[in-house]
């Protein structure tokens, strides 16, 4: 048996009962792979760490990620960032994306996740080099990290009816999820409702792009929501950006997040990519771009954080650690306190993800943590406090 004494565990991440107070601490025993107790420790007892399970990012690009040194940076423009990643996709060989994206999963390991889902590009008529390279990845990692994949697709181009069903059946021949992209697009309810008709006939998953700027008029993310619901695809629908959703009056904002309850739609919040691409470039920005968490968390929407774009044109700087993103996520968003919102990196994305440990800590669960130097929420806002041990299958890494 091992043992780790006084650990405070985050209530967001505990699957146990305990009548214990909110700042108590616990000792952790585990015999081979499974934890076997969690038990109180006496009151008073001080915190010799903040444990976690291992963490979820529920939102990557590991096909774009470690171009920006090539591409350049662009400087808050989405749309610029969307044309010099096009370029660049031109250029991109077998043995390029491997170790690109080869080098997103070393740190995505090393910083304690132990699942993630990545967006790759799919905008021509041809599939993408990067499925390939992502599906062979997946075999070399299974033990490691839980892979799932997302086809990042411009909503116009489902107007293309025969090409866009090509696209899916390979999506699903090759164990994807179905996504695209949507920003203001004209006849966006009618393209909408060809991908939800893809989706139901193909029982496919969807993960969306939706509302990534800062007009008023965005509907993608209703819209949505409204499809989700008449499709009966609950449960089945995540949407990442929603920046939208923070300069619509808030009456209106929160009777979107009202559908999205109804239609157990997951939404991700991006904090890094949100910061950098959203705001003005020309003067100090006052718009954070980051969307309406408080709210969606409120009226009973699953929240997630996620890294999106890591050293690439949309986010030139960046690291594969969730902790990092749920730390700029809580500023921006004023997520207080901070340990109620760790589940946005652990429990929320495993659910969205319906893997088969949602991360909840409990006896009989994994013993596969992340351990803080952190003694609680506050100083887990640190990046001292971010200093971490990892746990895997029976081993300290
Ligand atoms: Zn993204």
């Amino acid at each position: 048996m091992t043992l780790l004494q006084a650990m405070y565990i985050p209530p967001a991440v505990r699957g146990f009962e305990s009548t214990a107070p909110a700042g108590a601490v616990f000792d952790v025993a585990w015999v081979g792979e499974h934890v076997t107790t969690i038990e109180p420790c006496a009151p008073g007892t001080e915190a010799q760490g903040l444990l976690l399970p291992t963490l979820v990012d529920l939102h990557l690009h590991l096909d774009k990620t470690h171009t920006v040194h090539e591409t350049g940076a662009a400087n808050g423009d989405l749309f610029r960032a969307i044309e010099m990643i096009a370029q660049h996709r031109e250029t991109w060989t077998e043995a390029d994306l491997r170790r690109r994206m080869e080098r997103g999963l070393q740190a995505c390991w090393r910083s304690g996740v132990r699942a993630l889902r990545t967006h790759l590009d799919w905008m021509g008529s041809e599939r993408p080099l990067s499925v390939k390279v992502l599906s062979d990845l997946r075999t070399q990692w299974r033990d490691r990290l839980d892979i799932q994949w997302v086809s990042l697709t411009a909503l116009d181009q489902f107007d293309n009816t025969t090409w866009a069903r090509g696209m899916a059946l390979q999506v699903k021949s090759m164990g994807g999820i179905l996504g695209c992209f949507i920003y203001r697009n004209d006849a966006l309810k009618r393209k909408l409702q060809s991908v939800f008709e893809l989706a139901t006939e193909l029982d496919l998953d969807l993960d969306f792009h939706v509302d990534e700027g800062l007009d008023v008029d965005a509907q993608g993310l209703r819209t949505i929501a409204e499809l989700t619901l008449a499709h009966g695809w609950q449960g089945r629908v995540v949407c990442g950006h929603a920046c939208s959703l923070s300069v619509q009056p808030i009456e209106q904002a929160r009777d979107t997040l009202g559908l999205l309850a109804q239609a157990n739609i997951t939404l991700t919040a991006l904090p890094t990519t949100n910061l950098y691409l959203q705001g003005s470039w020309s003067e100090t920005p006052v718009q954070r771009g980051i969307t309406r968490l408080q709210e969606a968390r409120q009226m009973g929407v699953r929240t997630c954080i996620a890294s999106d774009n890591v050293a690439d044109p949309f986010f030139p700087y960046g690291c594969y650690d969730p902790l990092e993103a749920w730390a700029l996520g809580v500023q921006m968003a004023h997520l207080a306190p901070a340990q109620d919102w760790l589940d946005t990196v652990t429990v929320a994305p495993a659910q969205a993800m319906k893997l088969a440990w949602d991360g909840r800590l409990a006896p009989g669960c994994p013993a596969d943590f992340v351990l803080l130097s952190a003694h609680d929420g506050l100083q887990a806002m640190t990046p001292a406090g971010r200093h971490r041990r990892i746990h895997r299958q029976g081993h300290w890494l």
